[in-house]
């Protein structure tokens, strides 16, 4: 079950929510949506949308934006993100396939936005990649070749560029990357929820036990059940706890971390520069993201951590954050004063391939599950046209959804905890600086 893993400050910082609808006896439904994450929100309205007369019962075991949808750095990213390469691309037809997917995700969560006036500090300001060792500038060169090759846009930005925008001179050189849309990503889930259609009824705190596939298919809840004929599987990393769907023996839990500072007082703001909203990508995908928020607190993401059980202990977050506030000084010696408020981990679910179990696995079951850690535009993106696929539709961009690669089976324990805890290390000693 979703745990209570440090505090989210993207979460915290918002008002209290209202009080939940639980689910409480029996509910019967035409579909029902599990997990109320970026796949499951969308998942739910597309049903919604495309058949306004059947009913729709989305059910998430916490409140929306409390997990991994409402802890991540808030990039949703438009361009090839491969976490496993270390220019981000891979081979031109499979980049352009995955930009016209997450552009498909970025256009529909505009017109929701704007549509239903979403307040979540949307900015469609791009992302900067900033690159501190030689290696850090190689894959820039490397990203900025492959960009080149699909006629994508981009600006090089040399280290006094760098600083102009960051007020710091930790990086050597930079590049900037239009498409990606920076979010409040707690805001933008909760907004979301806030405003699906009348047909979808939203059950939060409401943990689901156990699911009985079959006609209808039953999900056990604490105080009640769910009972639909046809079953959307949006609960990423935590699929795997259903051991009957088969996912145990594909999936990658991965944890990452955020820190959040308090905002930073005008005398600080004046001491740091540069401007007051951006976002950092580094360069080598182990190091550290950061953001400067509008608000003038800073948001810093690294380490990554191997957890099955889906919950990481009080002393890995203090080291997490003792880290964090390592990454923090480097980057910004001129800040000595200003601690983190919030530090939080969440779950990330990988494929070994980089694969993704989306389509029909079982009669009226169908996953969008898995998005290999870019959940904001590929989560998006899986859950609006998983909808439109299990309801017959068919388009281009369903097409190439249905053609990204099916995830590769994991070796057995030990060797996948042996084998992923030691490339994740060794992959953050290559990171260096860049951490
Ligand atoms: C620190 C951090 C930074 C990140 N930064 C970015 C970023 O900048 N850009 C980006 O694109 N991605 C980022 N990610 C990844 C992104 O958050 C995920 O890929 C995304 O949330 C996945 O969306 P999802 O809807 O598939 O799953 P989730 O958001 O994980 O939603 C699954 C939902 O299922 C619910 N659930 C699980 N089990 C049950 C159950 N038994 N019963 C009921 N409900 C259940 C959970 O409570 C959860 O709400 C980051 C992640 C982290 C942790």
């Amino acid at each position: 079950m979703p745990q209570n893993d440090g505090r989210c400050g993207w979460y915290e910082t918002l008002p209290a929510p209202l009080p939940a609808q639980t689910l409480q006896g029996e509910v019967t439904a035409d579909w029902v949506v599990l997990g109320a994450g970026l796949a499951g929100l969308a998942a739910a309205r597309r049903l919604a949308e495309l058949q306004p007369h059947a009913s729709i019962v989305l059910v998430d075991a916490r409140r929306v934006g409390f997990g991994a949808a409402g802890r991540n750095s808030g990039f949703i990213i438009d361009l090839p993100h491969d976490l496993n390469s270390h220019s981000y691309t891979s081979d031109k037809s499979k980049d352009r396939n995955v930009i016209q997917l997450n552009r498909g995700a970025i256009e529909y969560l505009r017109h929701l936005v704007t549509t239903h006036a979403i307040q979540c500090d949307w900015r469609e300001q791009g992302k900067i990649h900033g690159a501190v060792e030689p290696h850090g500038i190689y894959a820039l060169e490397m990203f900025a070749k492959g960009l080149s090759a699909l006629n994508e846009p981009y600006r090089e930005l040399g280290s006094s560029a760098m600083k102009a925008i960051t007020g710091t001179d930790f990086y050597l050189a930079g590049l900037h990357a239009p498409g990606a849309v920076l979010v409040q990503p707690a805001a933008l889930v909760r907004g979301l929820a806030a405003t699906l259609p009348e047909n979808v009824r939203l059950f939060e705190d409401t943990p689901v036990r156990s699911i009985g596939i079959g006609k209808p298919h039953i999900l056990v809840t604490e105080r009640g059940q769910i009972k639909a004929p046809r079953m959307v599987l949006a609960n990423n990393a935590y699929a795997a706890q259903f051991g009957q769907l088969g996912f145990r023996s594909r999936l990658l839990p991965v944890y990452t971390y955020g820190s959040l500072t308090r905002p930073l007082s005008p005398v600080e703001k004046t001491e740091l520069g540069g401007e007051d909203s951006w976002g950092l990508i580094p360069a080598d995908p182990m190091g550290t993201t950061v953001r400067r928020m509008g608000d003038g607190r800073i948001c810093i993401r690294n380490s990554f951590t191997f957890d099955p059980k889906l919950h990481v202990s009080e002393g890995r977050l203090k080291e997490v954050r003792a880290a964090h506030q390592r990454s923090f000084a480097r980057r910004f010696p001129m800040l000595p004063g200003v601690d983190f408020e919030y530090t939080w981990g969440g779950a990330l679910c990988l494929t070994r391939n980089g694969g993704t179990p989306f389509g029909e696995i079982a009669p009226g079951v169908y996953s969008a599950v898995c998005q290999n850690g870019l959940g904001l535009a590929r989560g998006t993106i899986s859950g609006k046209l998983i909808a439109e696929y299990a309801l017959g539709f068919e388009s281009e961009l369903l097409s190439i959804m249905l053609e990204q690669a099916k995830p590769a089976c994991n070796p057995p324990e030990p060797f996948l905890g042996l084998g992923v805890r030691s490339t994740l290390a060794w992959k953050a000693r290559q990171a260096g600086k860049e951490l």
